[in-house]
């Protein structure tokens, strides 16, 4: 109970800490997260035990954006062969933005599953295993891995995504002209931006962290949704290419696989012990909030957590 009251004051000081940051911007690339309310802010706690810490909005849902990435990966490895996966999207960070082509063009493969061209890739990938059911296939899959009965996609943020997704659809048409891509260009697009609107709070992000720090089981439930072998391929890739292009200065400075959203929501897994989620709608150039980092920042270290503390 005491621990219990010391975690929840430790995350109220951070959070307190946290709101005050304004830097960043909402991303209005996609209109309709330009319309959301820059000032929602939430932190939540999910350990392996299944107990829960929140603070701020955490009923407030937002769009998964590129943290369904982590989802579609891990869903892909466990129904897809790893040589078919890897001819198409490797592990390699690419150190540019979540959107470039630069690597894409030059080595014919995407570069990771966390970028966006691997995520297209991969969002094909699982259209081949699963055919028309692909959607319903997948999102029965994150909400088993989030230990929800359920989940909805966000219409209105999907539309938005699927009108102005020029820069995707740029991306896909060149993953085809590499024949990096067995479906039509317009409906790997189509599912892969319902993954990236699917509609979630931190405390299901939280939880979908206690799952992965949990070896795949979803906490507390104990029901065992991803293999122990899939989720350590998951936890690499998070650990050297969630964060894009600010992946280095993050291992560095909080030293835990994550995934970051340009919802501004964040996923962090602290293995064998807990998950992490944060949300804020203001990113920055590459795509995470500072809100959501600074308070990552601050809970490595008040914690320990970085996996080469000492
Ligand atoms: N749906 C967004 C896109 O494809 C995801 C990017 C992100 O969250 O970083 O551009």
């Amino acid at each position: 109970m005491d621990q219990q009251h010391d975690i929840h004051a430790m995350l109220r000081e951070i959070y307190d800490q946290a709101a005050t940051v304004q830097d960043g911007q909402l991303a209005s690339y996609i209109p309709e997260l330009a319309a959301v309310d820059p000032s929602h802010f939430a932190i939540s706690i999910c350990d392996i035990h299944g107990n829960t810490f929140n603070e701020g909005a955490h009923a407030q849902p937002f769009t998964l954006q590129s943290v369904s990435k982590v989802l579609a990966y891990a869903c892909v490895l466990a129904c897809q062969d790893e040589a078919v996966i890897m001819q198409r999207v490797g592990v390699e960070p690419t150190g540019e933005d979540f959107d470039s082509i630069g690597k894409l063009d030059r080595y014919r493969r995407a570069f990771n599953p966390m970028v966006n061209a691997g995520a297209i890739a991969v969002t094909d990938l699982l259209m081949s295993v699963y055919g028309r059911g692909a959607f319903d296939r997948t999102l029965n899959y994150f909400a088993a891995a989030m230990g929800c009965d359920a989940l909805e996609i966000d219409e209105a943020v999907f539309r938005s995504e699927q009108r102005t997704g020029e820069r995707n659809r740029a991306i896909a048409h060149l993953l085809n002209n590499y024949k990096l891509l067995d479906h039509p260009v317009e409906d790997v697009l189509d599912l892969y931006f319902r993954h990236c609107s699917i509609r979630a709070t931190t405390q299901d992000l939280a939880r979908l962290g206690g799952t992965l720090a949990n070896r795949g089981r979803v906490p507390g439930a104990g029901k065992a949704v991803l293999e122990p072998d899939c989720v350590r391929k998951v936890l690499s890739v998070m650990l050297s290419c969630g964060m894009y292009n600010s992946a280095g200065q993050w291992v560095y400075e909080v030293g835990l696989p994550a995934k970051s959203g340009v919802s501004g929501c964040l996923l962090i897994v602290v293995p064998g012990r807990m998950g992490i989620a944060a949300y804020s709608p203001r990113v920055d150039e590459r795509g995470s909030s500072p809100r959501s980092v600074l308070a990552a920042r601050l809970l490595s270290d008040k914690l320990q957590l970085h996996i080469f503390a000492t």
